[in-house]
């Protein structure tokens, strides 16, 4: 496709609407726009390079353009793009249900396929609420959920994650499920984070056990600013959701496929969820898959005569062919990948040592290859820069100009490196991250 740089910009802001994006900013500067990939960089349409820091929205896996991943949908092509799950079934989808089951935590044994992670988390709440009123349990309707998860932008996510920024003009349109603290050791007012999260959870599980249908959880949170809890959190979670009989959701859209150096979070802490969450990398970031995986003993309950107690829930690109296709892959060759991972996270821990150093860096915080870097006023009192003053945009915006693509999420800066990036390039990258925060020490000063 062959257009003009200053044809694009003009079309970009004459047509486009960005998502999470704040369009009168955007406007007013000149946009970015990608025209091609190779490996772990990007290069826009003036030319220019950049690391992609953020794995396009910690989508991609193995970098782009990786010749198996690119013959994968070549080769589907040749068959058909797109064949219907609705009442009938194709072949990639049928073969990357059977891999998914193969790799997921052991007592999940059931794909149902969205093509979105908001998608699967809306599956997966209705599965849990349908699963007890299936049972004859009508009143168990309500997802426990936790303070600072995400879980995608749809209604009912938004629903079990509300956000008082983004979702204010909402809030009457959302039931009133309840939360819980998750735990946030960097900013948590007790001692012992994880105990108050958890004593939190029990106690609303313990006085409205009839009410709960599942909990719903991030193992690691990611877009609340990549907060990772104390180990055991995510065991002790599921056993306290055995105990009092509700569903355990867990939501893997950011953490599975290897991005926390695990092929799940689960994995880490043994722990098989009833239901669970997947999107983002199950395609290696090429294509728009996700999946809801389950339990024989949820799918049973939809087995039945009475046509009402079917699953009446669909989206048109469910198990989409092409999609399937390049996932089946993806997971072969990550399969490769994740007996390297925990060396080269250890050495990216090293890596990003001096940054913690930075006057303006209150914490970095890190599980695999997420990586959450929390800017702050003042390291000792751990005061916060106002949302408004856009503080990781400086950094961030420093960074982009040095080569590097990373973006905020309020106060913390957000490094999400491909999987397959190299030390080297991991070093460099981490360079540019120290010298962002280096150079923008004195506008961090004047905010
Ligand atoms: C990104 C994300 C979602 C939403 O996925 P989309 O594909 O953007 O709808 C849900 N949950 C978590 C944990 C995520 O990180």
């Amino acid at each position: 496709m062959n257009y003009s740089h200053q044809e694009l910009v003009e079309w970009d802001k004459t047509y486009l609407w960005h998502p999470f994006t704040h369009m009168k900013q955007y406007l007013m500067k000149e946009p970015l726009i990608i025209v091609r990939g190779e490996g772990v960089r990007v290069q826009d349409s003036l030319g220019r390079w950049y690391y992609d820091g953020t794995a396009s929205i910690w989508l991609n896996v193995h970098g782009h353009r990786v010749a198996k991943l690119d013959e994968a949908i070549k080769e589907q092509l040749n068959q058909i793009a797109h064949s219907t799950l609705l009442g009938m079934s194709n072949l990639p989808a049928t073969v990357l249900a059977k891999r998914l089951i193969e790799i997921a935590p052991k007592g999940l044994k059931r794909v149902f396929y969205a093509d979105n992670g908001a998608g699967a988390v809306e599956a997966a709440i209705k599965i849990a609420v349908q699963y007890w009123a299936n049972l004859g349990k009508g009143t168990k309707k309500l997802i426990l959920g936790f303070e600072n998860n995400y879980h995608g932008d749809t209604l009912g996510a938004v629903g079990v994650s509300p956000d008082e920024l983004f979702h204010w003009a909402f809030t009457s349109l959302l039931p009133d499920h309840p939360r819980v603290p998750y735990p946030y050791p960097y900013r948590s007012k007790t001692d012992d984070p994880l105990r108050e999260s958890l004593d939190a959870a029990e106690k609303t599980l313990q006085e409205r056990a009839d009410e709960i249908a599942a909990v719903i959880v991030e193992p690691i949170e990611g877009a609340g600013g990549i907060i990772v809890p104390p180990d055991g959190f995510l065991s002790k979670l599921s056993k306290l959701c055995s105990r009092y009989e509700v569903l355990l959701i867990v939501d893997e859209v950011a953490t599975g496929f290897g991005r926390t150096g695990f092929m799940f979070a689960c994995n880490k802490e043994n722990v098989s969820p009833d239901l669970m969450c997947l999107g983002k990398g199950i395609s290696g970031g090429y294509l728009p898959v996700a999946a809801t995986l389950t339990t024989e003993k949820i799918f049973e309950a939809f087995l039945s005569d009475d046509f009402k107690k079917s699953f009446f829930h669909g989206h048109s690109y469910a198990g989409n062919a092409l999609g399937a296709a390049v996932s089946i892959v993806n997971i072969d060759l990550l399969e490769k990948l994740i007996p390297t991972l925990p060396e080269k996270a250890e050495a990216l821990s090293k890596m990003l040592a001096p940054i913690a150093e930075e006057p303006f860096v209150g914490e970095i915080r890190q599980a695999g290859f997420m990586i959450g870097i929390e800017i702050v006023r003042d390291r000792k009192q751990k005061t916060p820069f106002s949302y408004e003053s856009q503080a990781g945009w400086l950094v961030a915006n420093k960074a982009r100009e040095l080569g590097l693509l990373v973006r905020p999420i309020g106060n913390v800066l957000i490094f999400m490196p491909p999987l397959t990036a190299t030390n080297l390039e991991l070093e460099q990258m981490t360079h540019i991250l120290l010298k962002s925060f280096y150079l923008t020490r004195d506008d961090l000063s004047k905010l």
